[in-house]
């Protein structure tokens, strides 16, 4: 039977290794990490991502998994509150987002997997070396504990993530379109009653909280792009008080009360870009490895999931032999790219327009922030909107898993 290598087992890379394994394909899948927690892992699933999963007979795993689901939102404009709305389980195919611990959720994926006689997973061990033979990528070279060790293949996936090595060692450059912002990133303890997401907008800023799967509450504090420094110097209670100033007064409150208990605070580097071809002879890249996704809207782990799906149903076929055909493939690969690169271009261009407009410290970016509040004040404008927006929680095309 085919063998097939997937580096890096994050929900694009975990999920496609569980489909093709549960296939028949002998998959193994490289992780560098021997503990899910020890990475950063974004957590809100749309429904796009929860019908991929169910797709993939993974309910009962999502139901055992600390989760909380995000039933309202509330938009804050310099404080105040433009709206605060139940999101309709009706319009959201009664399925609303939910956040998810994607430690247990990539924990339970590889469990089940493991199930599967063709599944071999291999933690705490690194790519060092794409092995290429006569123009074809054939397998890679890894190291684990200090030992080094070749693995061959018919075919190599990169699922490694926004700084893939397999992208890097088959030259396969991407090309950025970076929005102009990171994001300071740490919980604190939800205070009482706190339901759902809030985004607080204006000056300049945006904050985005949202009452997670553990219980405490996710802030994500987005800041132009180099601004960090000034925050850096004053330490964790300065940035916790500092956010306090952007968001109502009961939230800010709660956040003066408990910048001491800001439990995992970072930084992320906010970046998205895509690569100009996701394959090469032998070779694939799926997830954020093809497409570093944004984190506006909490899209890449729903269109990482996508990926693998359609990725499953080009390669299942193709590889259910015991040595496939190199150009039956390589074509293969390329209709993979083909049938996702409408969906991940459309989202990756609405992603990029609301930073713009709501960190712009530009003369005209506090009027036009204040002219949108208006508009989102006016519930007949907000569903006038929302079928524009309808991609971010259902994605554009339709993706089936058929094999
Ligand atoms: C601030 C922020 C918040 C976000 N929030 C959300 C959200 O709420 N919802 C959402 O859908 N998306 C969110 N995202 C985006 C989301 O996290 C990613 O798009 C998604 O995780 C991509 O999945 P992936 O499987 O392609 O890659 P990853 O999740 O990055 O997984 C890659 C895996 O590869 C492993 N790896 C890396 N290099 C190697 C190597 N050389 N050898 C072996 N293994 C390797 C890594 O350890 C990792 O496990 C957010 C992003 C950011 C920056």
């Amino acid at each position: 039977m085919s063998q097939v290598i997937v580096v890096g087992a994050g929900p694009a890379g975990a999920s496609l290794a569980y489909l093709l394994s549960r296939s028949g394909i002998n998959t193994t899948l490289i992780e560098r990490r021997q503990d899910f927690s020890r990475e950063f892992r974004g957590e809100v699933l749309m429904p796009s991502g929860i019908d991929a999963l169910q797709q993939m007979g993974l309910n009962s795993l999502l139901d055992s998994i600390p989760a909380n689901p995000l039933s309202t939102v509330a938009v804050y404009m310099n404080g105040r509150l433009l709206f605060s709305e139940a999101l309709p389980a009706a319009a959201f195919n009664n399925q609303l987002p939910l956040a998810v611990s994607q430690p247990a959720l990539l924990e339970g994926i590889v469990g089940l997997a493991d199930a599967s006689p063709h599944f071999t997973f291999r933690r705490g061990a690194t790519i060092s070396k794409v092995i290429v033979e006569a123009g074809r990528v054939c397998g890679v070279n890894l190291r684990r504990e200090a030992s080094d060790e070749s693995l061959r293949a018919d075919l190599v996936i990169g699922a490694d993530g926004r700084n893939s090595a397999i992208r890097r060692h088959l030259n396969l450059e991407p090309q950025h379109a970076s929005p102009p912002m990171d994001i300071v990133w740490c919980k604190v303890p939800c205070p009482e009653g706190f339901q759902g997401a809030r985004a607080y907008l204006g000056r300049g800023h945006l904050l985005i909280a949202y009452h997670t799967w553990d219980g405490s509450l996710q802030l994500g504090w987005a800041i132009l792009k180099g601004t960090f420094g000034e925050l850096r110097e004053g330490g964790i209670e300065r940035w916790v008080n500092e956010m306090a100033n952007h968001v109502s007064e009961d939230l800010a409150t709660h956040l003066r009360q408990h910048s001491n208990s800001a439990a995992r605070p970072f930084l992320l580097d906010t970046v998205s870009d895509r690569v100009t071809r996701w394959s090469a002879p032998g070779a694939l890249l799926i997830g954020d490895a093809a497409h570093t996704m944004s984190p506006v809207a909490a899209q890449g782990v729903n269109i990482a999931l996508r990926d693998a799906i359609v990725a499953a149903n080009r390669l299942v076929p193709v590889l259910s032999c015991d040595a496939p055909d190199p150009v039956t493939l390589d074509n293969a690969l390329a209709a993979i790219e083909a049938e996702r690169l409408p969906e991940v271009t459309a989202i990756q261009n609405l992603q990029d327009q609301p930073p713009k407009v709501v960190l712009s410290r530009a003369w005209w970016g506090e009027p036009v922030r204040q002219i949108a509040g208006q508009l989102l004040k006016q519930p007949a404008l907000r569903s006038r909107a929302l079928p524009k927006l309808s991609v971010f929680p259902f994605g554009v095309t339709q993706v089936h898993l058929n094999v």
